[in-house]
């Protein structure tokens, strides 16, 4: 498993995958990455502070990433990001949150003390599908909601039972309420919600100019950050 790796083509910054606790919702359909959860506290410990060793400050922009929210991250860690943070100058942070937490993102922007761009997996903003179909627990009704509390929404593309304007809705969102989003496109993994090839196809073809968009990051593989496996 890659833990650590730099993002050099958009947003330039270095990435670390830490450990977490498990997933407070833990029961999104086409979730299976919450297998990198833990509950053995040492562990994670010794895991994330070999990885975040690994982090030199070079762009001053960092992003964590764990199997979960943010606020699953062992405390003890998330003290040490804090002091990487002095020591290698970093000045902008990416971190992420599902929706329940929405009310604790300022005490954890007073705690690391340096601007957060908060990432959210809204996965889509069509209510029925997000809520019915993935099982994600995100009540919001509107992309105003979202864009009280995050930055920058992940959506996903390419899912069996997603329709094309659902995806071209998604997008236009994406680039009308908020500065930043990733679009993750959908791979196949151990549950059952599948890909839909046709829909890829179609969404790479119409949406590749994207590429050259500085402001949406597409994931074609869960990988493609450098980290994960
Ligand atoms: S909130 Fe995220 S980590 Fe938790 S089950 Fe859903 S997709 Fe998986």
């Amino acid at each position: 498993m890659d833990r650590y790796s730099r993002i050099i083509n958009k947003n330039c910054r270095e990435i670390v995958l830490l450990k977490g606790y498990p997933c407070a919702w833990g029961k999104c359909t086409f979730c299976d990455y919450t297998e990198d959860n833990s509950r053995d506290l040492q562990e994670m410990i010794e895991v994330n502070s070999k990885v975040l060793s690994q982090v030199t400050g070079e762009f001053g922009v960092l992003e964590v990433i764990n199997s979960g929210s943010c606020f699953e991250i062992p405390e003890k860690t998330l003290r040490l990001i804090r002091s990487i943070i002095k020591e290698k100058d970093i000045n902008q942070l990416f971190l992420e949150s599902h929706w329940i937490y929405r009310h604790k993102l300022q005490e954890m922007r007073d705690f690391m003390g340096i601007p957060i761009i908060f990432k959210i997996g809204v996965e889509t903003f069509d209510n029925e599908f997000r809520q019915k179909v993935l099982n994600k627990q995100a009540d919001f009704k509107t992309p105003q909601e979202v864009r009280e509390y995050f930055d920058s929404p992940c959506i996903m593309v390419g899912i069996r039972g997603q329709s094309k304007e659902m995806i071209d809705d998604d997008i236009r969102i994406l680039k009308e309420y908020f500065e930043l989003g990733t679009i993750n496109v959908y791979t196949n993994n151990t549950t059952d919600v599948r890909r839909d090839e046709e829909l890829v196809k179609w969404f790479m073809e119409k949406y590749s100019y994207l590429e050259e968009d500085p402001s949406l990051e597409v994931l074609y593989l869960n990988t493609d950050f450098g980290v994960g496996d």
